[in-house]
């Protein structure tokens, strides 16, 4: 018996080895991309997502390829009588693969599924208020990305900002920034960077640049990064990605070394798209 439960667990690991091979998930991967894109996908995207053809051919070419893997791995799951369209899997799959024209060759490996509210949703949350005092509170969300394997997203805020693609807000490229930095295992502002001799220079405009803005909000200082990136670090690499890829211009002219550090991280330069 021993024996025959060895056999399979060896069996197992051979299959996981195979599976987990990179050559192989590449080749995968590779596979789906060039089957052809579906005219209806493109046409979803030019209407949701106008940075979209502002983008250069190559770069719209690699997208769809991401998109494609992307959505052939990811299950959508509608929540609170939501039906799961194919305009609304399109809209999220393209911004989120904005993220990925990097080519690392990963795609938010943690994440299995997204749920989409049709709106803003509520949650209970308990709040400790005291010492051995805690309280029930219901709080009102429009996003948010778990350690585990699921993102949640409200669909009427993923169509108002992906139609208004200049004010730095964007739930769908904040959440995914989450996904990217928990990649590791922990939610600190710092993702996995391509060289280990990069992490020193990351850390260094990361955290100048943290405090600067952790300084300005309290003063009532007019800033290009929204002051919801005050939270905590991971907050802050979040919201730094959507006034990367959403106010480029402001951010290089203002904060030249963090630009820098993100287009270095995404392989991109959006100033390119304005
Ligand atoms: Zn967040």
């Amino acid at each position: 018996m021993v024996e025959i439960i060895a056999v399979f667990m060896l069996i197992g690991l051979i299959v996981i080895g195979i599976l987990a091979n990179p050559i192989l998930v590449k080749q995968r991967h590779n596979r789906v991309k060039r089957r052809p894109f579906p005219p209806l996908w493109s046409a979803i995207i030019e209407n949701h997502l106008p940075i979209y053809l502002q983008l250069s051919p190559d770069e719209r070419r690699r997208l769809q390829g991401h998109i494609q893997v992307f959505l052939a791995q990811k299950q959508f799951i509608g929540c609170g009588g939501l039906q799961v369209t194919p305009e609304m899997k399109v809209t999220i799959a393209a911004v989120a693969c904005l993220l990925l024209l990097n080519e690392r060759g990963k795609y938010f490996p943690k994440l299995r599924s997204i749920l989409i509210y049709p709106r803003t949703y509520f949650v209970n949350q308990t709040v400790a208020t005291g010492n051995y005092v805690v309280e029930e509170k219901r709080e009102a969300r429009l996003g948010e990305s778990w350690t585990q394997d699921q993102l949640i997203l409200s669909w009427e805020q993923v169509e108002k900002d992906t139609g208004n693609w200049q004010d730095g807000h964007n739930v769908v490229l904040h959440e995914f920034a989450h996904q990217l930095d928990q990649e590791d295992g922990t939610a600190n502002g710092v993702p996995i960077l391509q060289r280990n001799s990069e992490y020193t220079v990351w850390a260094q405009v990361m955290t100048a640049e943290y405090q600067q803005l952790c300084d300005d909000i309290p003063r009532n200082v007019k800033t290009v990064m929204d002051g919801y990136g005050t939270i905590n670090p991971a907050e802050f690499f979040a919201v730094a990605t959507e006034t990367f890829y959403e106010k480029p211009r402001q951010l290089r002219g203002k904060h030249p070394a963090l630009y820098e550090q993100l287009q270095r991280y995404y392989q991109l330069d959006p100033v390119q798209w304005t």
